[in-house]
């Protein structure tokens, strides 16, 4: 079997055993952050049935995704990179979530695209949770009003966004992640990366984002 295909099998394995420890009945997805990897080493995980697959850059994933998307439209397309307002014409063709709304330039522009295009696009907020001066993510304090502001264009948010600060102890963003999630009555937390997804798995994650844990070290 492909190294990635066992390494999700191994994955998904200890996910169940958590979800099973906590008492947790909503299966998690797992988004393949396939970013830097070609389509061949994709493949097999497109062969195994696997549906959600993550991408950073809108340009790339077009290269790479366009003609497999046309061919297998099952396919679930996650943009979970930082988005320029000029890119996202090709970002809203192409891609099911943009997991990486932080503004409400980007917002607007994401529903402009979306109305020309007749495409429904499914939309996380993401969240500066650690506040991060040099993070993408809206701060805590402007959530309410991106927030509601997605809202008055009939963006279709589906929930909150986040990329925990490095060397610190994921659960703490991630418990404050789902208490926003709450207060924002949004039903998706898109979080937990390979470090620490069975962190977000104990904390209501419901879109993990795994890299190098399915494909191996990124070149
Ligand atoms: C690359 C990336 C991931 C996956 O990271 P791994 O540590 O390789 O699992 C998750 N989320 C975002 C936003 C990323 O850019």
């Amino acid at each position: 079997m492909e190294n990635s295909v066992q390494n999700l099998l191994d994955i998904e394995n200890k996910i169940k055993i958590n979800l099973n420890n906590y008492k947790i009945s909503v299966s998690p997805k797992i988004i393949a952050v396939s970013k830097t990897f070609k389509i061949d080493k994709i493949k097999p995980l497109i062969d195994h049935g696997h549906i959600d697959f993550g991408e950073n850059k809108v340009q790339e994933a077009v290269e790479k995704w366009s003609e497999v998307k046309k061919t297998k439209p099952h396919i679930k397309l996650h943009l979970i990179g930082k988005l320029q307002t000029n890119k996202v014409k090709f970002a809203v063709k192409l891609f099911d979530y943009i997991h990486s709304v932080d503004s409400e330039k980007l917002a607007k522009k994401i529903s402009d695209e979306s109305l020309k295009l007749n495409k429904k696009i499914k939309i996380f907020i993401q969240v500066n949770i650690g506040d991060e001066p040099q993070k993408s993510g809206v701060n805590k304090n402007e959530l309410s009003n991106l927030v509601n502001y997605c809202l008055k264009l009939k963006l279709e948010v589906i929930g909150l966004m986040c990329i925990p600060p490095e060397g610190y102890d994921s659960s703490d963003y991630f418990k404050e992640m789902k208490d926003l999630s709450h207060k924002f009555n949004l039903s998706d937390l898109s979080m937990g990366m390979s470090g620490d997804y069975l962190k977000a798995v104990e904390n209501s994650g419901t879109f993990l984002r795994i890299g190098s844990s399915i494909f191996g070290q990124r070149a």
